[in-house]
């Protein structure tokens, strides 16, 4: 538990919220400013602030969920198709530096965007640096 993330205090029942789902490592509740009916976030119930400082059971944990939420999220709220996302770290957007899940469901003409929208300029990168980029992830 982190004392200021606001995520954390959700978790420990110190701030309302609407949950949808728990488990002993995970929680599922309504967004406060939904960007549509059934905007859903997933969350791990232990502080952590990027996908990365997760561990294997727990990402284990969070991902199941969201397998399993995004389904019935759709459903309830009668959605022809869902954007799953995270925010990791403030220049991507993420405002409250607790992991989360987005599941946002979609409707057919519903005058929103796919997660290509999230990009800013595309870049046109050579056969070099596309190859420098495989071999700084692959390490
Ligand atoms: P992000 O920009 O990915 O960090 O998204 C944070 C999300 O948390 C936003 O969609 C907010 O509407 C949502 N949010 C912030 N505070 C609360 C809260 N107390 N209960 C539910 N959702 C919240």
């Amino acid at each position: 538990m982190s004392e200021d993330c606001i995520f954390c205090s959700i978790v420990a029942g110190d701030i309302p919220a609407r949950t949808v789902h728990e488990t002993d490592d995970v929680l599922a509740f309504l967004d406060a400013n939904p960007l549509s009916r059934g905007h859903t976030l997933v969350i791990p119930k232990g502080h952590a602030q990027h996908v990365g400082d997760l561990d294997d059971d727990l990402a284990g944990a969070l991902f199941a969920a969201v397998t399993e939420l995004t389904p019935r999220v759709q459903s309830a709220v009668d959605a022809d198709a869902a954007n799953v996302g995270i925010n990791d770290g403030a220049a991507a957007g993420q405002e409250v530096p607790h992991v989360h899940v987005h599941i946002i469901p979609r409707f057919e003409g519903d005058g929103g965007a796919p997660l290509h929208a999230v990009g800013g300029e595309r870049p046109d990168l050579t056969d070099e640096e596309l190859d420098a980029v495989v071999d700084a992830i692959a390490g």
